[in-house]
């Protein structure tokens, strides 16, 4: 399979959960080499991946109020530097938690979520208006002054067509906030194929801040500013994690599911790209 940013060849790196892993031999990329399409999203985001545990969330809603705290954390961020606030869409927005914080802190908010259940849930819940299907194809009416796609990326079934729909649905002067992963991050060299993030069929694609920023500029967006995010998880969602890659352990017993522990955001990143700054050039 030829590279899915910019069609070069790729060699096999290993296999992670009966998947082929492949580096690109000339951009910075790592990629499973699945087919995706449409169908890809509605078979991994099925209900099952935010209530089994696994790869997903071991239940997305006992992590509500902590991607509540972070969706606030941005929408307080994002206003300082760009120096206004406005419409925003949130990518991947599951039940809606990290839109409501943009919501509460003054922000005109959409969501759009592949999954039916989480999406109803968020309009019902929270009085959200949450659009359910693939970011890929998403048309609406108005657009966007910023894009928020948290943890997202690396889940789109198809990287081309996302990044032109984000740029299409952006205004003039808008912006792309991406908060992803980091594959040329210390943990995921020292944990190598054990990495958390190495989670296909959900997880697809695995960027560097700097191949995401080369890639990016394909459809006109320019970096203008990033950071590494300071986070928290709870104790519940660390042990679902572990017991995906280790197996039930006894061991796993003693991490107290109600404590929120700071999570060392080493091999994470955001980064707010501009599509305004590139138009100009
Ligand atoms: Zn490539």
């Amino acid at each position: 399979m030829n590279c899915p940013l910019c069609a070069s060849e790729s060699k096999f790196v290993f296999k992670i959960n009966g998947f082929d892993i492949h580096d690109c031999v000339s951009c910075d990329h790592r990629f499973a080499n699945i087919k995706t399409d449409e169908k890809h999203v509605d078979k991994t985001y099925d209900d099952s991946y935010f209530n089994d545990g696994g790869a997903g969330y071991s239940d997305y809603l006992l992590e509500s109020d902590l991607l509540y705290e972070r969706g606030k954390r941005y929408a307080k961020q994002m206003e300082h530097i760009i120096g206004k606030k406005g419409r925003v869409l949130d990518v991947g927005a599951a039940a809606g938690c990290i839109l409501k914080g943009y919501v509460d802190e003054g922000w005109n908010g959409v969501g759009i979520e592949p999954n039916q259940q989480m999406a109803q849930y968020g309009r019902k819940q929270y009085n959200l208006k949450i659009e359910q299907g693939a970011f890929e194809n998403f048309r609406p009416q108005d657009k966007f002054d910023l894009i928020s796609m948290i943890q997202v990326v690396p889940h789109f079934y198809e990287q081309h067509k996302a990044f032109l729909n984000a740029s299409k649905v952006l205004k003039d002067d808008g912006f792309l906030l991406i908060e992803s992963w980091n594959r040329q991050s210390i943990s995921a060299k020292i944990f190598g194929k054990n990495w958390h993030e190495y989670a296909p069929p959900s997880v697809l694609h695995w960027y560097s801040l700097e191949g995401l920023t080369v890639f990016l500029k394909n459809f006109g967006f320019e970096r203008v500013s990033h950071g590494r995010p300071s986070k928290k998880i709870s104790g519940r969602h660390i042990k679902s994690l572990l017991e995906y890659k280790l197996g039930k352990n006894f061991m796993l017993n003693m991490i107290p599911e109600k404590v929120k522990f700071p999570y060392p955001s080493e091999d994470l990143f955001w980064a707010l790209f501009s599509k305004k700054a590139s138009l100009k050039t």
